[in-house]
């Protein structure tokens, strides 16, 4: 039977982009939103090539490849005087000669996650079968045999709405998961360290950086990387954990000063944006519950080195979007929303988690001056230097934090 409707709960960019993908597929669809606009903190800033395959999907990649930019590369570093580069790895351009057109057209591309959202949020509002709803606040839910349903509330008093199914793409802290699971209950663990994010800018135009870079460094490990053309750069290092806001606002001209280039005072660069935050690797031990679905960050999380988070995040919206439109033309039944739980969580177990914990582990723990021999990734990516077809193959493999579920379908139906 084609589903009536689907409510999701939260409008980061997980929530629009499902919305986005239901509401072009005919399915008629709810958004909800407890603050009154799109949240602006530093957070997911580059775009993997699975990611930029669903919002290809969505209609939307034209506009997030013509406002962003393509990355010329990353490096590895130390961090000494002259920031001596262990490994570097240019991004691979259609100049390389062997790189396919559809390669191409998926490659990383780098946009502040605001602006993705704006993108997102203008192509759902032009959608007819789509509502967003801002400060629609989530306090309670239920389902039963016909329907699921959320208490939430709104400017003009509490109320209850219904829908087919309910996605929980309310972030970290969801609700959704909260009141389905228990207040406490996020299986895995959470780092001593945590990590300050930050948007700055700076001119780094001396010092020969990359478009993006990592420092290997027991105390000042961090990451440097330009996500806006006009010269914005993020920087995110690494902090002791326990601080408060105030300490950490107190210690980061200090931090600057040993680790950027020119060992820079105040008056020379610009914050626009400081967010502390913790950091953690953890997955539900379920992502459907009856008629409840969680996606994204509010079923797993991991740290952001090596963009992974809203990557996976990204690959869940359409795993889901497939199930659920397979389920609305009839060439599904909910079965495969089991499925969806199933092949989503193995990919954060088997690829998401791992990686990126070894990211994170790789900048702390390693020796800089023996970094590259001690550590089979960075000989890897010390092969693919010189060997691009390597390079392309191993971009090619992110892919595999897609699933496609499809496959499913019956084809008899
Ligand atoms: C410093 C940093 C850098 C990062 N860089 C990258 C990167 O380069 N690439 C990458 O892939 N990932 C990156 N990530 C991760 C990425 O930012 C997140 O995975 C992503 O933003 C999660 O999106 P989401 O839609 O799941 O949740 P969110 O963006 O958190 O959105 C959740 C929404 O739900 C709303 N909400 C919450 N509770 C309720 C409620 N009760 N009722 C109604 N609404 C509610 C919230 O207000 C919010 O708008 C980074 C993260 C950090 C911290």
């Amino acid at each position: 039977m084609p589903l009536s409707k689907v409510l999701i709960v939260g409008a980061g960019p997980s929530g629009l982009l499902l919305t986005l993908l239901l509401a072009k597929a005919g399915i008629n669809v709810e958004l909800i939103e407890q603050t009154d606009a799109l949240d602006t903190n530093p957070r997911a800033s580059h775009y993997a090539e699975p990611s930029n395959y669903e919002f290809d999907r969505a209609g939307v990649l034209d506009d997030i490849r013509a406002e962003g930019f393509f990355p010329d590369g990353v490096s590895w570093r130390k961090l000494d005087e002259k920031k001596t580069r262990l490994v570097k790895l240019s991004n691979p351009t259609p100049e390389d000669g062997k790189i396919d057109s559809t390669f191409e057209r998926y490659r990383m591309v780098c946009l502040p996650l605001h602006r993705l959202g704006k993108i997102l949020e203008d192509a759902v509002s032009k959608q007819p079968t789509a509502t967003i709803r801002y400060e629609y606040k989530v306090v309670d839910l239920g389902q039963d045999d016909q329907k699921a349903w959320v208490k939430v509330e709104t400017p003009e008093g509490e109320k209850t709405l219904e829908a087919d199914y309910i996605v929980g793409c309310d972030g970290a802290n969801s609700k959704v998961r909260r009141t389905l699971f228990g207040d406490n209950v996020y299986p895995g663990h959470t780092w001593d360290e945590q990590i300050v994010a930050t948007n700055m800018y700076y001119d780094f135009s001396p010092y020969d950086y990359d478009d993006s870079q990592f420092f290997v460094h027991p105390e000042h490990w961090h990451m440097v990387a330009k996500i806006q053309s006009d010269g914005l750069y993020r920087v995110t290092y690494g902090e002791i954990g326990g601080l408060t806001r105030e300490q950490l606002l107190e210690r980061q001209p200090a931090k600057y000063a040993a680790f950027l280039p020119g060992n820079p005072t105040p008056d020379k660069y610009k914050i626009v944006n400081f967010s502390p935050y913790r950091v953690h690797q953890r997955c539900v031990d379920n992502m459907r519950v009856g008629r409840f679905l969680l996606a994204a960050d509010a079923a797993h999380l991991c740290n952001p080195f090596g963009g992974m988070g809203l990557t996976g995040g990204i690959a869940d919206i359409g795993s889901l979007y497939d199930s659920l439109v397979g389920m609305h033309t009839g060439q599904a039944d909910e079965s495969i929303l089991d499925k969806y739980d199933e092949v989503r969580r193995k990919i954060w177990h088997d690829i998401i988690n791992p990686v990126s914990s070894n990211n994170m582990r790789r900048l702390i723990d390693l020796d800089a001056d023996t970094a590259v021999e001690d550590d089979p990734f960075l000989q890897l990516l010390k092969r693919m230097e010189t060997d691009k077809q390597l390079q392309l193959e191993m971009s090619k493999g992110m892919m595999a934090l897609r699933h496609d579920m499809t496959q499913y379908f019956d084809k008899k139906r």
